[in-house]
């Protein structure tokens, strides 16, 4: 059983709102859905969370889901009619203010540092302005540098400016609760500006009475300059590629790409990689070499999944979208040399757990064993052992169904839901029942497991073996 190490999230949307579709894409390699929150209606969100939630993996359960929160981004709110700007044109940007010649914006934004001088852009950067005067903090008047028209609902960003904005808004406190009770399996936060915006959200994730990991979307200038905080702070990142190369210059993206791999993939923690990723495809059912590339090379650096967004969400062609980033993935994947890998992420300083982690990925290729184990009841034992990049496959068998679709995203991990064990006595049992069901291996071949006594205790990788499927 070959399978792909890196993962594959998919944003729903209009073009995947069956449950056929959804299955489908499953079926050819999705193993997350993103639910976009900044969109739609409290009944739409709904609908999409129970529709994932209705769909089958074929080692059971059903697939993990990403509840996306907004954030604080800031949008063009109340605009009744599209607005033509065009070079030279005076207008002025308001959250109080209405009338002609005003491009009303999100409420609840204090504009005290935005100075003559700075730059506003509107639609991913697609039309520019220059702020002339500071009229007060909730009013700017602006000339207009790159034309084209404004439409209501479109992002507007004020790269380099530090705005004081919530991390939260009203909308995302509702959202968060929606997505807790209607089967999240992780969280994502838009617009992360700083570490203590991870508190700030698992507070609200602990006061509802759950305990979903949350992912930092780094986005934003000041999360590029807090990205080890950050990292270090939330349980994952995603480089959210679209805003942040509205915020910061476009060619900055592709060196902030690697370093937050680098430094994520360093720390255990799972990164992301999202945005354009396969946009092309949206229209069209063949991609660009360029995206081709692109998609290869963040393999190539370790990210643990791909982020479609549109692509699956709005583009005509979903199920080929899938299929092209399986492929690449495949290809790509089949050239990568682990063993440099897993040793070179060896020579740091290492503790019991990730000592016993990394002897797991040794032994398995010393003794040329395809299969690692990993028991684990947090998830820990097994992120631990992804973040070596083993060249065996990581088995993650946990008794909590959570715990597995959380899994589903790590590089590298095949998770399985298993009945409770209590004693470590059991776990060659629980392990081989697996093994045989899902015909991973054939008797008298042998697999590598480790994972950490007593039972259920998270962060204590302590023991480790080899084991021959009897
Ligand atoms: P979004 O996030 O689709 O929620 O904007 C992704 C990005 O900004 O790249
Ligand atoms: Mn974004």
């Amino acid at each position: 059983m070959e399978i792909n190490r890196t993962k594959i999230i998919a944003t729903v949307g209009p073009s995947c709102s069956t449950p056929e579709m959804l299955q489908s894409l499953v079926d050819q390699g999705v193993n997350c859905f993103r639910v976009n929150l900044s969109h739609g209606t409290t009944e739409d969100k709904k609908y999409y969370f129970n529709m994932i939630q209705s769909i089958s993996l074929s080692s059971g359960g059903r697939p993990a889901i990403l509840g996306d929160l907004a954030g604080p981004k800031i949008r063009v709110s109340g605009l009744a009619n599209s607005y033509e700007l065009n070079e030279g044109d005076l207008v002025t940007i308001s959250n109080e203010e209405m009338g002609d010649n005003v491009i009303p914006v999100s409420k609840g934004v204090k504009f005290q540092k935005v100075d003559a001088g700075a730059q506003i852009l509107i639609n991913d950067g697609r039309i520019a302005l220059e702020v002339v005067k500071h009229v007060s903090n909730s009013t700017l008047e602006c000339k207009t540098i790159t034309s084209g028209i404004v439409e209501n609902r479109k992002g507007v960003n004020f790269p380099g400016v530090a705005l004081d904005v919530p991390s939260l808004t009203e909308q995302d406190e509702q959202d968060l609760e929606l997505a807790l009770k209607h089967g999240a399996d992780w969280l994502a936060l838009s617009f992360v500006q700083s570490p203590h915006d991870y508190d700030l959200v698992r507070s609200r994730v602990r006061d509802i009475g759950y305990a979903v990991p949350i992912m930092a979307k780094i986005e934003k200038w000041e999360a590029v300059q807090n990205m080890d905080g950050i990292i270090d702070a939330f349980d994952a990142v995603m480089v959210a590629r679209g805003d942040l190369g509205v915020e910061l210059p476009l060619e900055r993206v592709p060196l902030i790409q690697k370093k937050v791999i680098e430094k994520s993939t360093k720390a255990g923690k799972p990164v992301v990689i999202a945005t354009q990723i396969l946009d092309s495809m949206t229209k069209r059912p063949v991609p660009t070499r360029a995206e081709v590339s692109d998609i290869a090379n963040a393999i190539l650096d370790g990210a643990d999944a791909l982020m479609v967004t549109g692509e699956t969400a709005m583009g005509e062609f979903p199920e080929k979208v899938i299929e092209v980033l399986n492929r690449v993935i495949e290809e790509t994947e089949s050239a990568i040399n682990y063993q440099d890998h897993y040793i070179a992420r060896g020579k740091r300083h290492l503790n019991t757990a990730q000592a016993i982690s990394h002897a797991a990925c040794s032994v398995a290729y010393d003794q040329n064993i395809k299969i690692l184990i990993t028991m684990t009841h947090s998830g820990s034992t097994a992120r631990m052992v992804s973040r070596y990049r083993p060249a065996a496959q990581i088995i993650a068998m946990t008794p909590i169904e959570e715990i597995c679709r959380q899994l589903s995203i790590v590089w590298g991990i095949t998770p399985f839901v298993v009945k409770e064990y209590n004693s470590s006595d059991e776990i060659q049992n629980v392990a081989n029942g697996i093994l045989l069901r899902e015909e991973i291996l054939n008797e008298g071949q042998k697999y590598v497991i480790t994972g950490g006594v007593p039972v259920g205790m998270p962060g204590t990788t302590n023991y480790l073996s080899v084991f021959k499927l009897a």
